[in-house]
C-alpha cells in the first residue's frame, strides 16, 4: 500500500477496510455526519488552522524533543533507544493535543458546551484545561468509584473551572460514565459536542483525533532524520484505545523499511482474564459505535479488562489499529504490569525519566527488544506522558 493510500484512510463512510463506521441510530448518524462535514471544513481554513499551530507552540510546548536515552541504550547492550517526549507537553502527555483540536472545533462550530466521560481523569483534565484556554463550557462525567480514587486529577478538573458530574448508578465506573455523559449528549446534540478521548467512537471522530495527534509522528520523522540521517528501525507505543499511537505511527506508515510496534497490556498474563490485549487475544465486532477488535464475553458483552495503567484499559480499540493489524502494517505486541513497573524504574534510575505507566509499555517493548539488535539498529518510542500522577501508586506497590 502506497503512502497516498494510507494517507486516504477512512473512506466517506468512516471505514478503514471493515472497520470503523458508524454503528449508532440514524438520527444520530445525521449529527455525526453535520461534525465531519464540519470538521472537513474548518480544517482547511488557515486560520483554525494557524490558531491551532500557534497554540502547539506557545502552550504546548511543541515541538516536543526528541531523546537520545544513551545511559539505557547501553545498559541493555543492543539498539539505540529515542524517546519522543510527549510527557514534557503542558498537562504532561499527548493528550493536550486532540484535546485542543476538539475545543477549538467546537468553538468554530459555534457550540455552547463541551462534555465529555473520563475514568481516571486524564481526558477530563486535558480537556477542561483546553476548554478554559479557548473559553467554551465544559462538563465531565465521572463515576463516583474513580471520583473517589483519582483526588489529583477531581481537584484540577474543579479548579479548570469544568462541570464535574458524579455519576452514581450501575457500577458507578467508566462505562456508567460514558452512557451518563451521553444522554446528557443527546438532550441537544446541536448545540452541544461530544469530545471523544482517544481514535474510537462513530465516524469521524477516529479520523478527527488521529489527524490532530499526528502532530507526534510529523514532527518526529523530521527530527530523527535530523539527528541521524535515516529513519529509525522501529517505532514503538502502548495502545489503549491507540490515540497516541496513531499519532506517532501515522507520518511512518508508508515507510516501508520501518518496522511499527503496538503495545498492549498484558496485565497479570494473557493466559489469566486480568489483561487488556484487545487486538493481541480479541476478535473483531462492535463496541461504543463503530466495527473493531473488542475483547467480549460468549454473550457479546464487553468483558471487565484489566492494566496497571488505567488509561489502558478499554475491551475495544481504533478502527484504524484493527485494519493495521489486519494488513499486517503494525505488529502488535504485549508487556505485562510487571515488565511495566520493571521498565518504569528503569528509565527513572538510569534517565532520570519518570514515564506514565502507560507509556512505560513502549518503554517495556523497547527495552526487550533492543537486548536482541545490533548496537547501530534504533528504536523510537512514543513517550506518551510523564509518571507523577502515577509515583505515589508506583512507591506504594513497590513498598518505596
Ligand atoms: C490516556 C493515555 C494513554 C492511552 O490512550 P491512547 O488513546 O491509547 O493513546 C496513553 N498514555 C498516556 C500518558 C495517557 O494519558
Amino acid at each position: 500500500m502506497s503512502k497516498f493510500q494510507y494517507a486516504e484512510m477512512p473512506n466517506k463512510e468512516g471505514f478503514f477496510g471493515d472497520f470503523g463506521g458508524q454503528e449508532i441510530p440514524p438520527e444520530l448518524k445525521v449529527i455525526m455526519d453535520e461534525i465531519n462535514d464540519a470538521y472537513e471544513e474548518i480544517r482547511q481554513k488557515p486560520e483554525f488552522q494557524e490558531e491551532l499551530d500557534l497554540l502547539f507552540a506557545d502552550y504546548v510546548g511543541r515541538p516536543s524533543p526528541i531523546y537520545h536515552a544513551k545511559r539505557l541504550s547501553e545498559k541493555l547492550g543492543g539498539a539505540q533507544i529515542y524517546l519522543k517526549r510527549e510527557d514534557l507537553n503542558h498537562t504532561g502527555a499527548h493528550k493536550i493535543n486532540h484535546c485542543l483540536g476538539e475545543a477549538l472545533l467546537a468553538k468554530y462550530m459555534g457550540k455552547t458546551k463541551v462534555i465529555a466521560e473520563t475514568g481516571a481523569g486524564q481526558h477530563g483534565v486535558a480537556l477542561a484545561t483546553a476548554c478554559a484556554l479557548v473559553g467554551i463550557p465544559c462538563e465531565i462525567h465521572m463515576g463516583q468509584v474513580d471520583i473517589e480514587k483519582e483526588h489529583p486529577n477531581v481537584t484540577k478538573m474543579k479548579i479548570l473551572g469544568c462541570t464535574l458530574v458524579p455519576v452514581t448508578r450501575g457500577t458507578a465506573t467508566l462505562k456508567d460514565a460514558v452512557d451518563s455523559a451521553f444522554d446528557e449528549y443527546l438532550k441537544d446534540p446541536v448545540n452541544y459536542i461530544y469530545a471523544i478521548g482517544s481514535v474510537v467512537g462513530p465516524h469521524p471522530f477516529p479520523k478527527m483525533v488521529r489527524d490532530f495527534q499526528s502532530i507526534i509522528g510529523t514532527e518526529a520523522r523530521e527530527q530523527f532524520q535530523t539527528k541521524t540521517n535515516s529513519l529509525p528501525d522501529y517505532i514503538t507505543a502502548c495502545v489503549g484505545g491507540g490515540s497516541n499511537a496513531m499519532g506517532l505511527f501515522t507520518a511512518f506508515l508508508g515507510d516501508e523499511e520501518v518496522n511499527i510496534v503496538g503495545v498492549e497490556p498484558a496485565g497479570k498474563g494473557l493466559d489469566t482474564d486480568q489483561h487488556s490485549a484487545t487486538l493481541t487475544l480479541g476478535k473483531p465486532g462492535m463496541i461504543h459505535g463503530m466495527k473493531c477488535y473488542v475483547l467480549e464475553d460468549e454473550n457479546g458483552e464487553p468483558m471487565p479488562v484489566h492494566s496497571i495503567a488505567s488509561g489502558l484499559d478499554y475491551p475495544g480499540v481504533g478502527p484504524q489499529h484493527s485494519y493495521l493489524k489486519e494488513l499486517g502494517r503494525v505488529q502488535y505486541e504485549t508487556a505485562s504490569d510487571q515488565e511495566c513497573l520493571d521498565a518504569f524504574m528503569t528509565l527513572s534510575q538510569v534517565e532520570g525519566i519518570i514515564p506514565a505507566l502507560e507509556s512505560s509499555h513502549a518503554v517495556a517493548w523497547a527495552m526487550r527488544k533492543a537486548a536482541t539488535l545490533s548496537k547501530d539498529q534504533t528504536i523510537l518510542v512514543n513517550l506518551s506522558g510523564r509518571g507523577d500522577k502515577d509515583a505515589d501508586y508506583v512507591a506504594d506497590k513497590l513498598g518505596l
